[in-house]
């Protein structure tokens, strides 16, 4: 079904028109009417009334239909516009013969609704989401994601430069406004820069901000009236939002990266390897990132050594064995450096799979139990194996388990950590898997949404991020 145009009219009417379940994406469907009487359209749970003269149209997005709409159809070209506050997708279309001065969120709408707001009109709009303003521009498209009582921008993976929050190159001083998402992501360059970058007055509890300094000046990093910190070029730096109001830096967790001489081949040299594994390390953080952790990864060393073991599950049982032998070389090793975790990387074939680590004193088991986070010291073990079948996502993911979680679906009989776990409807580090199911950077955490409105967890059923944030402290405190 590419498109279908249905028009009502006196002599050819129906009550009610059920958009279909299933079509390919793409599809669009639109829907007229001269009739008098009025008709319903029924898209899944949402119904919306189809009155004379009314035209609308709908198009087949990833698993639903999106109902697409612009100034004209809501009758407030030119003027202001409220956007309907029934209907869990809208697309709104801005264009210079169709273009509204000012667009209204609605004041309520269904959990995970999501409006997306497209301009290709020469004259900027202002988008009114409630809490702040947004300016929206000619090529600009926003998309917000119904959260609570709040509107918020879903899951970015993107930066924006100071001057994009309104700051001018050189200032003494850049103000970040009031976050509109639970993760706002900075870029400092040169020309794009300030001495000092003020985070946000107001934040909820768990939002993080992450600024990476490009510069060639160092940027200080002011919460309130304190310097939290200085960042030297090249340097990022990870805030989150605590409990009491305040701004934290973010706990660096050590990670000693070992890689066997097996595996120093497959990669084509050991500075290919090297550079391997901090590039698996950097992927890990951005992941941490995007989910709103309070904690990131810091290489202690990475060194080559190699376990006698050539299968996953032998080379986990001899490096835990190590690990809890204080003598042994990967303990020593470990100690030097004063590593909270460590990353072990062989060609290890796939027989028993891409990685392995468990958090547990007795590592006998997938689950997390919160009291158990002190006596996993020598439990802190990922083994990975480089081969073609295993991608980026066994680190983060072998990260997860050692920072307490369990995977997708795990019935935990423990109640009070029952959340430490990946969703069920999205692919996240810990999540779904199988045909069909695209994995994504991210932990699992409610206050996420994806791109097209899927929330990534359940408020004390499925929160990754939540069981990490709680356990992060400990384990960064492993060597203070
Ligand atoms: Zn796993």
């Amino acid at each position: 079904m590419a498109g279908i145009d249905f028009s009502l009219s006196n002599g050819n009417w129906a009550p009610e028109i059920v958009l279909p379940d299933a079509a390919p994406d793409g599809s669009l469907i639109t829907i007229g009417s001269s009739a008098v009487w009025g008709s319903s359209i029924t898209n899944g749970a949402e119904a919306m009334p189809v009155g004379q003269g009314d035209l609308f149209a709908f198009v087949r997005e990833e698993g639903g239909w999106t109902y697409i709409t612009d100034p004209e159809s809501l009758d407030c070209k030119g003027s202001e516009c409220a956007l309907p506050s029934n209907l869990r997708r809208i697309k709104f279309l801005l264009s210079n013969g169709n273009w509204a001065q000012d667009i209204v969120l609605p004041g309520a709408a269904a959990e995970g609704a999501s409006i997306t707001i497209q301009s290709s009109a020469g004259w900027s709009s202002t988008i009114s989401n409630g809490a702040s303003d947004v300016a929206i521009s000619q090529g600009d498209t926003f998309q917000f994601v119904r959260s609570g009582a709040a509107w918020v921008s879903p899951v970015s993976k993107v930066e924006k430069t100071l001057l994009q929050f309104g700051c001018t190159d050189g200032s003494a001083s850049c103000s970040l406004p009031t976050m509109s998402s639970p993760v706002t992501k900075v870029a400092v360059g040169n020309s794009n820069w300030s001495s000092t970058v003020r985070l946000p007055a107001t934040a909820r509890p768990g939002d993080v901000v992450v600024i990476r300094n490009d510069a060639s000046n160092s940027v200080g990093v002011v919460a309130g009236d304190a310097t939290l910190e200085t960042l030297a070029t090249g340097s990022v730096g990870r805030y989150f939002r605590d409990g009491d109001g305040g701004w934290t830096s973010a706990y660096p967790v050590k990670v000693l990266l070992v890689y066997s001489s097996q595996a120093a081949d497959a990669a084509g040299g050991a500075s290919e390897e090297e550079l391997r594994l901090a590039r698996l390390l950097d992927f890990t953080n951005t992941a941490l990132e995007n989910s709103a952790a309070n904690f990131y990864l810091v290489a202690a060393e990475t060194i080559q050594y190699d376990l006698a073991a050539t299968t996953l599950a032998a080379a986990y049982e001899e490096g835990i064995g190590q690990l809890k032998n204080g003598a042994s070389d990967l303990a020593l090793y470990r100690a030097t450096y004063q590593a909270d975790m460590v990353v072990y990387e062989g060609a290890l074939g796939t027989s028993d799979g891409c990685g392995r680590a468990f958090t547990s004193p007795a590592y006998a088991s997938d689950y997390m139990y919160p009291e158990w986070i002190q006596d996993s010291k020598e439990s802190m073990l990922a083994v990975i194996s480089l081969h073609a079948w295993c991608d980026d996502f066994v680190m983060p993911h072998e990260v997860g388990h050692l920072a307490g979680l369990m995977h997708e679906g795990t019935a935990n009989t423990y109640p009070a950590r029952i959340y430490a776990k990946g969703a069920s409807n999205v692919g996240d580090l810990m999540g779904k898997r199988g045909a069909g199911v695209e994995v994504i950077p991210y932990f699992s955490n409610p206050r996420l949404y994806t791109s097209t409105g899927l929330r990534m967890g359940e408020p004390g059923l499925v929160d990754s991020v939540r069981a990490m944030n709680e356990n992060a402290p400990t384990i960064s405190n492993f060597y203070p």
